[in-house]
C-alpha cells in the first residue's frame, strides 16, 4: 500500500488521506487479493503516508516519502479502534486472526488503536494507543546546562549530574565480532537460500547489539529522570552528532548513544512541563562562562583545560562549556519568544505529533 501511494506522486501531486483512499476503493473493486486483506489497515498505512508527505514540508531536510523494500524493512501493520478488539486475553484482528499476546500490563484505557510489527529478533509486538493520567513531577528550581561529549558523555554544570561514558557496545564488542565472523564462515554464495547456521548466526548477532542499545536506552531514562526531577531549566546543546560520525572518535560516538539521551532528555522535560532551551553547540567551548569573553582562537580537541584570558577562570573544557549553555539560555530567557519554533517529532513513521514548543536560540554569528 505504501509503495503504491508512493507511485501516486507522477498523477496525484498533493496526497491527501481523502484523494489516496478514493483510490484505495477503485483498486479493492480492480483486484481481489486487496479485497481479502484488512481494509482497516490499508487505510491507516496510506493515512500514515499522507502524514509522512505533509510533513516533509515542514522539516527541512527530510524528503518525500520513499518505497520501502522488504528487503531491509520489517513488517508493521496498524489497526485504529474499527480492525481490532480484545477478547479472552487475545488480541484480534480482521480475517479471523487470534493472537495470544503475553501482557506486559493491564491497559490503562481502552485503547484507540495498536500496531502489530516484528523487531530485528524476530519478535512480534504490539503497541497499544491508551490514554493515561500523568503522575505530575516533584516541585525544582534548580537550573542545569548540559554539554554533550565522547569521554564524558553528558557533562552538566553540576559534577553530580554528569553522565559517564558507559560502554555498553565496547564491553560486547569482541562477543559481537566473534558472531560476525561465525555469520561469514556460513554465508552461502549469493542467491543461494541461507543455511540455519547462518540464520542462528545472524540471530544470535542482532541480540548481541540489540542487548547494547537496551542498556542504553535504560541508563539515559535512569539518568534522565533524575536531572528532571531536579531541575525546573534544563539547558541542552543542540549538538548535531554529524561531526563525530565522520571523525576518528565515531565509534566511541555511536556507543555514547548521545542521540538517545538527547531525545529523553528534551522528551522527559517537556512532559514534566520543565523549560527546556536548546542551545547550539557554536563557540560554547570558547566562550568563559564566568566573564562571557569569547577566546580568540578555537580551542583544540586536545586540550582539556579552559583558561580564560580576560578573567583567569580556569576550569574543565566540558563543565565550562555547559555553564555557558545555561548562562547562554538564561540571558536569552525573556528573549526567547520571538525565535520560537513550533517542533513536530515524527516516530515510527507512524504519527505526527505536535510536541509543546521548545525555544530554539539563534545562533551567535558565523560557525
Ligand atoms: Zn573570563
Amino acid at each position: 500500500m505504501w509503495n503504491e501511494a508512493v507511485h501516486q506522486q507522477r498523477s496525484c501531486r498533493k496526497p491527501t488521506f481523502g484523494k489516496l483512499s478514493k483510490l484505495l476503493t477503485e483498486a479493492r473493486a480492480r483486484s481481489s487479493w486487496l479485497r481479502d486483506g484488512s481494509q482497516v489497515a490499508q487505510q491507516q498505512t496510506l493515512r500514515t503516508y499522507a502524514l509522512a508527505f505533509q510533513h516533509s514540508f515542514r522539516v527541512k531536510g527530510r524528503g518525500r516519502p520513499r518505497p520501502k523494500r522488504r528487503k531491509d524493512t520489517l513488517p508493521s501493520l496498524e489497526y485504529t479502534t474499527r480492525g481490532f478488539s480484545i477478547r479472552d486475553h487475545r488480541l484480534r484482528l480482521p480475517g479471523g486472526v487470534s493472537i495470544p499476546v503475553v501482557w506486559s500490563r493491564e491497559l490503562p484505557s481502552d485503547p484507540t488503536s495498536v500496531r502489530v510489527y516484528q523487531d530485528c529478533l524476530g519478535y512480534w509486538h504490539a503497541s497499544f494507543v491508551v490514554r493515561r493520567d500523568t503522575t505530575p513531577a516533584p516541585e525544582a528550581n534548580g537550573t542545569i546546562g548540559v554539554d554533550w561529549g565522547v569521554t564524558t558523555t553528558a557533562t552538566t554544570t553540576d559534577a553530580v549530574y554528569d553522565l559517564p561514558y558507559l560502554g555498553h557496545r565496547k564491553r560486547c564488542a569482541a562477543e559481537l565480532a566473534k558472531a560476525q565472523r561465525r555469520m561469514a564462515r556460513r554465508r552461502r554464495v549469493k542467491g543461494a537460500r541461507p543455511s540455519n547456521g547462518y540464520l542462528r548466526a545472524e540471530r544470535q548477532t542482532a541480540r548481541i547489539a540489540k542487548k547494547a542499545a537496551r542498556q542504553n536506552i535504560h541508563d539515559a531514562r535512569v539518568w534522565v529522570k533524575r536531572v528532571v526531577d531536579n531541575h525546573a531549566l534544563i539547558a541542552v546543546e543542540d549538538f548535531q552528532p554529524k561531526f563525530l560520525a565522520k571523525s576518528r572518535m565515531a565509534r566511541k560516538a555511536a556507543d555514547a548513544a548521545i542521540g538517545i539521551a538527547k531525545r529523553e532528555l528534551v522528551e522527559r522535560g517537556l512532559r514534566a512541563g520543565r523549560k527546556v532551551v536548546l542551545v547550539p553547540p557554536a563557540y560554547t567551548t570558547m566562550t568563559c562562562s564566568q566573564c562571557g569573553t569569547r577566546a580568540k582562537n578555537r580551542l583544540g580537541l586536545g586540550v582539556r583545560v579552559f583558561r580564560c584570558d580576560t578573567c583567569g577562570y580556569t576550569a574543565c573544557r566540558d563543565r565550562n562549556a555547559a555553564r555557558t549553555i545555561l548562562a547562554t539560555a538564561e540571558r536569552n530567557r525573556a528573549g526567547a519568544d520571538d525565535v520560537r519554533h513550533a517542533i513536530t517529532s515524527f516516530r515510527d513513521g507512524a504519527r505526527v505529533r505536535s510536541e509543546p514548543e521548545i525555544p530554539r536560540l539563534p545562533a551567535v554569528g558565523k560557525r
